[in-house]
């Protein structure tokens, strides 16, 4: 007692229509909690940025509560435990966990959105979130179990200088695909996917026309299109696909997840049937229970130098609604991340 650290933490003060602001949110400090039995108190080392959060800042039903007014706001994160009074972990374990925007948490580690885990040994707190995280299990699963890459096949990933989308090419790959497209905005993003993650080609949809460059780089049609985007690029990739062309619905970040805009249905939807393809949406958690397995995976083929993966780094807590914002603006390559402290 008297020595206890202060919590800072960002709380929704109030829903945004459009773009996130640091005006929708208010700084709070408070003297953290005693724990009680089964909890443990943690010490928030590294957030996660995804563009989800922003939809879980609308009051409408999805796949997670909303976050509700006067709450901190919903985050992964990695942290360090600074006591325990929970027999699954002790003080020093570096763990993962739905933290949330403060600097401490109390916690006794449930979750629907992410319990807590410790991390294994020999990853770094980072990759937990990026590689090892969610953005690597949901390129992993999307393209294995929906996008399911076959020898030969043409691949176009959208996001593809994201954390997601960087990824999702270089499992496509190892899974003996021939030719993989990236699509995403400004020539330093394209460099990167080509020159660093590996893929054959990428479109930089802010300066070129994506369908004219889809038909020219891929005019045997796509196999697998891995949809990090929606909205226009879905539209112009649903004309160039192959028959019996799987599309993956992974996200549609070009409609901001705002309550302002809605994305619009593709007009290009019917050459589903005309290519007798499939389109499925997926969301990430439900494979939990096979994250070991896929973790084990990534981390061989990430040794063996097949996936080479970036961390955006930003700082200070204070920072977090202008990162979550900048998500939408492409300001990241690779994944989005926000450090609070070094672990000890
Ligand atoms: P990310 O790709 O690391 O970052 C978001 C990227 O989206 C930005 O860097 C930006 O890149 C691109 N972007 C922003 N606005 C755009 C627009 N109007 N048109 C085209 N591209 C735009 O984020 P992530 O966490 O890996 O997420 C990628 C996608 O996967 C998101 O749609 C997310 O919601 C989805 N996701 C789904 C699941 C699931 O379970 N289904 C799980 C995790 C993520 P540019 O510079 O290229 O524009």
């Amino acid at each position: 007692m008297g020595n206890k650290p202060v919590n800072r933490m960002l709380k929704l003060k109030d829903r945004p229509m459009g773009a996130v602001s640091s005006e929708n949110f208010e700084l709070f400090e408070e003297e953290v909690l005693d724990i009680e039995e089964g909890q443990m108190l943690i010490k928030v080392l590294y957030l996660s940025f995804d563009p989800t959060q922003r939809g879980w800042l609308n009051d409408i039903p999805s796949y997670m509560p909303p976050v509700q007014i006067g709450e901190v706001m919903r985050a992964g994160a990695v942290g360090q435990v600074v006591e325990s009074r929970n027999k699954n972990f002790t003080e020093g374990d570096l763990v993962q966990g739905s933290f949330g925007w403060q600097e401490y948490v109390v916690t006794d580690g449930s979750s629907d959105f992410m319990p807590a885990q410790k991390i294994p040994e020999g990853i770094p707190p980072t990759s937990a979130l990026s590689v090892f995280g969610v953005t690597g299990l949901t390129a992993y699963f999307g393209m294995l179990d929906i996008g399911k890459p076959q020898e030969g096949d043409t691949v176009l990933v959208s996001g593809a200088g994201g954390a997601t989308g960087s990824v999702a090419g270089q499992i496509a790959k190892i899974k003996g695909a021939s030719k993989i497209i990236g699509v995403a905005g400004g020539s330093d993003k394209c460099k990167w996917v080509v020159e660093e993650a590996g893929y054959d080609h990428c479109i930089d949809y802010k300066n070129e026309n994506v369908g004219q460059k889809i038909t020219e780089l891929a005019p045997e049609g796509l196999n697998i299109y891995f949809d990090n985007v929606g909205g226009p690029i879905l539209e112009s990739s649903l004309a160039c696909i192959a028959q019996k062309a799987r599309v993956v619905l992974c996200g549609g970040i070009s409609s901001g997840y705002s309550m302002k805009s809605l994305p619009p249905g593709p007009s290009t939807l019917m050459n589903l049937v005309i290519q007798r393809a499939r389109m499925e949406g997926f969301i990430v958690i439900d494979y939990a229970e096979r994250f070991p397995d896929a973790i084990i995976d990534l981390g061989r083929w990430v040794s063996e130098g097949k996936i080479v993966y970036r961390e955006d780094i930003a700082e200070g807590l204070e920072n977090c609604p202008e990162t979550l914002g900048n998500l939408f603006k492409g300001k990241n390559l690779g994944k989005q991340l926000l450090k609070l402290a070094d672990p000890v």
